[in-house]
C-alpha cells in the first residue's frame, strides 16, 4: 500500500486562528450585534494604491490584443519586474543582480519550497517566538528542528547559540510576531556565524519596508559576507496590500555555494521544473510598486498603520506595560498585564474590552505570557480599542 508522507501526522494542530475565531464566534453568539473591534488579523484593510490599480488594468487590457499579449512568462519571473526589484535593492547600494532575484507567488509558498534545495537529513534551527508556517514546514520535510528561543532580556532578538547550530538558520527581521528589528551588528554576528559552520540563513524580510530607522537593516544583503550564506525571502503583501493579489521576491545570491553547487542555479532548475511562472497582469501591478508613483503611494499607505501602532504603543507606554516592536514593524509585542498568560488575557479582553488580539503562546513556548497587537486594522477601530485598553488595564 502506498505509505503517505507519514511526517503530516507529526504536525500538531494549528488551533491559533481556528481557536481564536471559535472563542470570537461563540461570544457573538451570546452578545448579538456587539462590536469587536479587531486588533488580531495578520491581513492589510487597505486597497491597492492607483499605481497597481492602473497597471493592472493596463495588463488586463494588453492580453486582449494579439501584438500585446501574453501566454506562459519566464519561470523566474518577467525581466522587467526582476530589474526593478533589482534595481529597489541597487538604490539602496545593495550588490543584487536581476539574475539573483525571483519572482514567486508570496512568500508563504517559497518558505516552503525552497526547502526543496536542502537536505532532509539537515537541521532547522527556528528562532521563536516564530511564524507558525517556518516549523510546520520543516516538520512536513521530515527535518530535525533546534527551537531557539527568545525574551525580553534579549529583546526578543537572539544571538546566534555559542554551541553547535544548525544547517538551515530561520531570521525574520521586523518580526512576527514580536515587531523586534535586528540591528547590524546583531545581524553581523548571525552571518559570521553562518559562514563558520556553513550553514544558510532563510531571512524573512517580509516586513521590511516598516523600518523606519535608517541605521537599521532592510535586508540581510547589508551585511557584509551574507552573499555567501544567505537567501532573502520577500513579499508585497504588507509592503503593498497584495495579500490577495499574490506576490512575492526571493535573492538567492550567485556566490552562495554549498557542496560545489549553486543555490542559484539549483532554483532556477527547480522554478522551471516545478513552476510556469506568476501571471503577466500581477507581475505588471507588481512593477508599479517600485516606480516613484507607488513608492510614494505604498509610503502613505504604511504610514497609516504606522499611526495606528503609535496609539497602540501610545496606550501602553502611559499603561506602563512592557512592549517591543510597533515602530519599525507592524505588531506590538506586549506582556499580559498582571501575569496573566497569553489565552487568559485573551478571553479578559474580548469579554471586557470587546478587543481581538493574538495571544503569544501561539508563536512557541516562549511566547506564552506575551500578546500580539496588529496594526493593520482601521485608525477609528485603533483609536477605540486604544481607549479602551487605557480604561480596562489602568
Ligand atoms: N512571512 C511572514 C513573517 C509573515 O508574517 C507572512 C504573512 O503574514 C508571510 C511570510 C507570508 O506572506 P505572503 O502573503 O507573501 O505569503
Amino acid at each position: 500500500m502506498l505509505r503517505p508522507n507519514l511526517h503530516y501526522s507529526e504536525l500538531k494542530d494549528s488551533y491559533l486562528f481556528y481557536n481564536i475565531s471559535k472563542k470570537v464566534g461563540a461570544f457573538l453568539e451570546e452578545h448579538p450585534g456587539e462590536r469587536i473591534l479587531r486588533l488580531g488579523i495578520g491581513d492589510v484593510s487597505l486597497p491597492l494604491c492607483g499605481a497597481v490599480i492602473k497597471a493592472l488594468h493596463g495588463a488586463v487590457d494588453d492580453q486582449a490584443y494579439k501584438s500585446t499579449f501574453h501566454g506562459y512568462m519566464p519561470e523566474c519571473g518577467a525581466p522587467f519586474l526582476r530589474t526593478a526589484i533589482g534595481e529597489h535593492y541597487r538604490k539602496r547600494g545593495i550588490n543584487v543582480s536581476d539574475g539573483e532575484v525571483f519572482v514567486s507567488s508570496g512568500a508563504s509558498d517559497e518558505l516552503g519550497d525552497i526547502l526543496d534545495l536542502f537536505d532532509r537529513e539537515s537541521a532547522a534551527l527556528i528562532t521563536e517566538p516564530a511564524y507558525p508556517a517556518y516549523v510546520d514546514a520543516n516538520v512536513m520535510a521530515g527535518r530535525r528542528i533546534v527551537h531557539l528561543p527568545s525574551g525580553e532580556k534579549d529583546g526578543f532578538l537572539p544571538d546566534p547559540p555559542g554551541d553547535g547550530g544548525a544547517d538551515l538558520i530561520y531570521i525574520c527581521s521586523p518580526n512576527n510576531p514580536t515587531g523586534a528589528v535586528y540591528g547590524r551588528e546583531q545581524l553581523k554576528r548571525w552571518v559570521d556565524h553562518a559562514n563558520k559552520i556553513g550553514s544558510v540563513i532563510i531571512f524573512d524580510a517580509a516586513y521590511e519596508a516598516f523600518i523606519e530607522d535608517p541605521l537599521l537593516p532592510r535586508s540581510i544583503f547589508e551585511i557584509d559576507g551574507a552573499e555567501t550564506c544567505a537567501v532573502e525571502i520577500c513579499s508585497l503583501s504588507k509592503t503593498a496590500g497584495f495579500t490577495g493579489t499574490r506576490l512575492g521576491y526571493t535573492v538567492i545570491p550567485e556566490a552562495l555555494v554549498r557542496c560545489g553547487m549553486s543555490l542559484n542555479s539549483m532554483w532556477v532548475r527547480n522554478r522551471t521544473t516545478k513552476t510556469n511562472g506568476v501571471s503577466y497582469i500581477i507581475q505588471k501591478g507588481a512593477a508599479a510598486v517600485f516606480t516613484d508613483e507607488g513608492q510614494r503611494q505604498i509610503r502613505e499607505n504604511i504610514g497609516v498603520y504606522k499611526k495606528n501602532a503609535r496609539v497602540l504603543t501610545g496606550a501602553l507606554d502611559r499603561l506602563g506595560i512592557w512592549y517591543c516592536g510597533g515602530k519599525n514593524a507592524p505588531y506590538v509585542w506586549m506582556k499580559c498585564p498582571g501575569g496573566m498568560d497569553s489565552w487568559s488575557f485573551f478571553d479578559f479582553l474580548l469579554n471586557e474590552g470587546r478587543i481581538v488580539g493574538t495571544p503569544g503562546a501561539g508563536f512557541g513556548r516562549c511566547g506564552e505570557g506575551y500578546f500580539r497587537l496588529s496594526s493593520f486594522g482601521s485608525p477609528e477601530d485603533t483609536e477605540e480599542a486604544a481607549e479602551r485598553m487605557m480604561r480596562l488595564l489602568k
